[in-house]
């Protein structure tokens, strides 16, 4: 399937339509952004990474029957995906206290929580993508209320997946942001957007190097050696 028109480039991510018009090519880019879009900068390969990870991520959630939007990886940045439309809404688990949550109650990064905690941030760049309830959701209509039980649902098994195929390979699933979309053909949520160093915090369970974007937002060096190294680890 051939890339047409683009649609939409993002922080990370450039959008085209294809001939079908219920399918659109998601193409990785290097590009990395934080704190808002206020850090920007590239990370070699990153595209490339992200694309092969993503893709490993959403094969095994759709094996535990996850509905997704994949549909299958074309070349090594292009991915062709069902086209959704996105609820303005990001899901973030978490299972380890780290980021905005350690500072928000007080915890130290690295905090084990007695059980996964889910947010949900209002996707809104102009905003600032605040924290928001499920009410703020239902009063701005972001999502329907059937939808979003749907969507805890998936939330918490796609968390139970992840978590025990990443023990397997030694590593620490901190945190992660999640994004579903509805296909309007079938009125069916499906999960979208990316899983990838960009959007998770992955630490080594043994020595807690941290293994994903936080070596770009925090300076911490050897960013590119972070999303090599849990690929080769998916991939093991
Ligand atoms: N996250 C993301 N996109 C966002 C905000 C957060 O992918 O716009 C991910 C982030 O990588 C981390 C988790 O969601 O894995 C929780 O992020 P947190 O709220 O701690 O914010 P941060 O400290 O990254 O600003």
């Amino acid at each position: 399937m051939e890339k047409l028109k683009k649609l939409y480039e993002g922080k990370a991510k450039k959008i085209y339509s294809t001939e079908d018009d219920d399918k659109i090519v998601v193409e990785y880019k290097d590009d990395a952004t934080a704190f808002d879009g206020q850090k920007k900068g590239q990370i070699t390969e990153k595209g490339k990474f992200n694309a092969e990870i993503s893709t490993i991520f959403f094969e095994l959630l759709e094996e535990h029957g996850i509905p997704t939007h994949l549909i299958k990886q074309l070349n090594e940045v292009d991915v062709l995906v069902k086209k959704l439309e996105i609820i303005p809404v990001e899901v973030v688990m978490r299972n380890i206290a780290a980021g905005s949550l350690a500072e928000r109650l007080g915890l130290e990064e690295g905090t084990e929580l007695d059980q996964p905690v889910l947010e949900f941030y209002y996707k809104d760049d102009d905003l600032g993508d605040p924290m928001i309830n499920e009410y703020h959701i239902q009063t701005e209509e972001l999502a329907k209320e059937e939808e979003l039980e749907v969507i805890k649902e998936l939330a918490f098994e796609i968390n139970e997946v992840l978590v025990e195929f990443l023990t397997d390979k030694d590593i620490d699933l901190v945190d992660f942001k999640l994004e579903f979309g509805v296909d309007v053909t079938d009125g069916k949520i499906y999960l979208g957007d990316e899983i990838s160093p960009d959007t998770c915090r992955f630490w080594d369970s043994k020595t807690k190097k941290k293994l994903d974007k936080d070596r770009f937002r925090r300076d911490l060096g050897e960013v590119e050696n972070a999303y090599q190294e849990i690929l080769k680890r998916l991939k093991s």
